[in-house]
């Protein structure tokens, strides 16, 4: 993966789920797409289900709107089905509503496109089922229409993936349908310029960070020593594999901590950031590999 703290380019603000009315949102395309530029974002992804829109005339130098859709295949162990948030796709259909998840994930992929498993908390996944299928680059960590009953978070999702090998970053999303889900959850990607290619490249390789609001500045490892700077934060959590890693705390919302650093050992395999900030907005920053 890509450490985008470690690299050039600029930081652009994504919200990379989102409904209209041309599936079940209470918002029409246009409106949609103007909430979310209005607001200060850089990039919308629009992901109806199972279905696209004529996005033409929406995108400009400063504002992306990227063609989606969120695509629901079976599970081969039954229960709820797979909710793939799928980007950079054809406005015609790639692929049959009767593919299997495998082949719908091929299908993007060879057309340049990128697929995120959405809310797999939500969607009462484990590990059996998110390692059913391959090729997505990454999992929502945080989505936003999931505080409703309560399963906002997978984070413990992430790290079983992690934990099992499977290197994927993680975006927090709205997945807004009905406004009370809006501007809630975002990712940060760094990338070289705000199209669609580089978007995209940045985000199958990891240039980016998850955010309800924290920021993280600097996230990085030297040999074995990981460090972080952030704004001010109650909380700073180095995680890697199963009980490894070490969180740090405030003593007090006057002395927030900016800063931490941890030694870790080749045993932690890998080691993500988590902060909570003085307001108690979260970010999470992507796995780096321990060599
Ligand atoms: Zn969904
Ligand atoms: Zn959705």
């Amino acid at each position: 993966m890509v450490n985008p703290f470690s690299i050039g380019g600029k930081w652009f603000k994504a919200n990379l789920h989102a409904h209209t009315t041309t599936s079940d949102g209470d918002t029409v395309l246009a409106e949609r797409i103007r909430q979310y530029r209005d607001k200060g974002y850089d990039v919308l992804a629009i992901t109806d289900h199972d279905t696209t829109n004529d996005l033409t005339g929406f995108s400009d130098k400063d504002f992306l709107v990227m063609q989606g859709m969120e695509t629901h295949p079976p599970c081969p162990f039954g229960g709820d089905l797979y909710h793939l948030v799928c980007l950079n796709i054809p406005q015609r259909m790639p692929f049959s509503l009767k593919a299997d998840a495998e082949t719908r994930v091929s299908l993007i992929k060879h057309g340049g496109g990128i697929v995120i498993l959405a809310h797999p908390y939500w969607c009462g996944y484990n590990i059996n089922h998110m390692l059913a299928i391959d090729g997505y680059c990454a999992i929502e960590v945080f989505n936003a229409t999931s505080t409703k009953n309560g399963k906002a978070y997978s984070s413990v999702h992430w790290d079983s993936l992690l934990a099992a090998g499977r290197m994927v970053g993680a975006v927090a999303s709205d997945d807004c349908h009905r406004g009370r889900d809006m501007f809630m959850g975002y990712t940060m990607i760094k990338a070289a310029a705000l199209t669609s290619q580089d978007i995209i490249e940045a985000l199958s390789s990891g240039a980016y960070y998850a955010s309800t609001g924290g920021v993280i500045e600097d996230f990085g490892i030297n040999g074995f020593n990981a460090t972080i700077r952030c704004q001010p934060a109650m909380e700073i959590h180095f995680i890697s594999r199963r009980s490894t890693g070490r969180s740090f705390y405030a003593e007090s919302a006057d002395k927030p901590l900016t800063s931490a650093e941890c030694e870790l050992s080749a045993l932690d395999r890998y080691v993500r950031a988590e902060i909570v900030d003085v307001n108690g907005n979260r970010a999470w920053a992507n796995p780096i590999v321990l060599r």
